[in-house]
Parts: C-alpha cells; structure tokens; sequence
C-alpha cells in the first residue's frame, strides 16, 4: 500500500524565524502556491492518481476555488493546521483553536467533513500525545504526523513502520506514520519532498518500489517550475526550492508504471484494522 499525500503551503511557510508564526509578513510575499498546485493537480489526473491533500488553513482561505477543485476531483482535502506552528509550540487549548479554524475553511469550502490531519513539521511526538484527543473531539479519525522508529513514550514503545490505531478515554485515531530506510544509524524517508528530490530514481525504485507499506509527502514546492520569483534568495532557499524540483514529475511517473498510489481515505477502507497495532495513551 502506497500512499500519496501533499501538505499545501506556500514556500514561505518554513520553520524559519524570519517567517515561523509570522503571518503578518505572509500577506505581503509573493505566492508560488497554485501555479504548482494547479501542475500536480493536471499531473494527477493525466496518471489517474487520487491523492490526499492535507491544506494548511490560512492557504485554503485563500485559495478557495483550488481547495473545491481538487475536492470535486475526487481527491480527499485533509488540514495541515491554520498558522502552521509545531505542535510542541502550542498549548492544548491554542492547538484545539488552530485546528478549528482550519477544519471551518475547508469543511465551508468543500461541503465535506474533514476527517484527516498531518501535524506541520511532523511535529507530534511523545510530549504533545495529548494532541490525539483533542483531534478525536474535532472529527478526525486518520492522523499521519509522526516517524516511523520515532519514541512514543508508551512503555518505550517506538513508532510502527505500518498503520496503527491510537486510542484512550473515549477517542481513537487511525495513525498512517511515515517511514524511513535506515541509513548510517538514521533514517532516510526516501518517499517524501527533499529526500525524495535529491535521491536518483534508480535508488528510489531499490528502496521503495517493493515496499509494502509507504507514505509519500510532498508540497507544491516539491514540483516548482521556478516562474514565479521569491524574495528571499539565501542559499538555505535556493538550496530548497531548486535541488531536484525538475525531477520529481518524472520520477512519480515512473514509479506509477509499477505501483498503485492511493489516497488516506482508500487506504484506510483496505486495512483490517482489528488486526493492527493498538497503542493506548
Ligand atoms: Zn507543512
């Protein structure tokens, strides 16, 4: 089972302090978002691929027409957050807020319930699990924010590199982690973005083709064809937003002649889910 998702955020949208929680400046830079989204979307459907699309709120707002778009195409439109901070950066209360506010946009755009979340940055982990219930309370049932391999804190159990349930008082989440190939003592998630971009596609078909369960990741920043201008040109950001974008595309293309990408919502109707891990908090 291979999984295809893409977080939607603008390039601007990164962890770094001249940008993190600062949606003030946001407003003002220029959007590379929906020429690039608008190319994964034809890219999609020419290859006959139903995706997951986890929007960052504050994009959706936005870009409302490209939310309703891809949803009308058949693709599942998932949150990605509102403001995009690390959940280890929010208080219980403040992250039961954000979300809010991302699932009222999409769900007011799309006329759907939104039932999947991807945390930004991955950032759940063993000191924000109190994150779960609190998605549980808004209506999400499929999470993928955390690492394969990662600690969860629950007798020293670590991650499962396969879907897995996590439950507690009253709540339980379907978890569809992303996994790594170990590599030199760490893991390297061959599947996803920046890895999969600096990677040759001969790699990637060694390590991922005959996997049997995989979470692919990507953002509109992934594919950027370089047309629209960004005013910031340190070298962490070109570095970014140039290595490998070309590639992608081809490499997706390739890796469809042989694999059967789906998106969370078909995954999660083809798991036995009795039969998986159960992780209580
Ligand atoms: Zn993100």
């Amino acid at each position: 089972m291979h999984i295809m998702t893409v977080d939607v955020e603008d390039w601007f949208h990164t962890f770094d302090s001249r940008y993190y929680n600062r949606s003030d400046k946001w407003r003002s830079l220029p959007s590379t978002l929906e020429r690039n989204v608008e190319r994964w979307s034809d890219f999609l459907s020419e290859h006959q691929i139903k995706a997951t699309f986890f929007w960052l709120g504050w994009s959706a707002k936005r870009h409302q027409r490209l939310v309703r778009k891809l949803s009308e195409a058949g693709h599942e439109i998932g949150a990605h957050s509102y403001h995009h901070i690390k959940l280890s950066d929010l208080k219980p209360d403040d992250f039961r807020r954000d979300t809010r506010q991302a699932l009222n946009i999409l769900e007011d755009v799309t006329g759907k319930p939104v039932t999947s979340y991807r945390a930004p940055g991955f950032s759940a982990g063993k000191d924000t699990l109190w994150a779960f219930e609190i998605l549980s309370e808004l209506g999400i049932q499929k999470d993928s924010s955390l690492f394969a391999g990662r600690r969860l804190n629950l007798n020293h159990s670590v991650v499962p590199s396969e879907p897995f349930v996590v439950s507690g008082g009253g709540f339980r989440i379907k978890e569809f982690p992303v996994v790594g190939i170990p590599l030199f003592g760490g893991s390297f998630n061959y599947s996803g973005s920046g890895y999969f971009r600096i990677s040759s596609l001969h790699l990637i078909k060694k390590r991922l083709l005959h996997a049997p369960y995989m979470m692919y990741y990507f953002h509109p920043r992934d594919f950027d064809d370089g047309k629209v201008k960004k005013t910031d040109e340190r070298l962490f950001f070109r570095l970014r937003y140039k290595v490998g974008t070309k590639k992608t595309l081809h490499k997706l293309a390739t890796l469809n002649q042989k694999i059967d990408f789906v998106d969370l919502e078909t995954a999660d109707a083809k798991i036995q889910w009795k039969k998986v891990k159960q992780f209580r908090l």
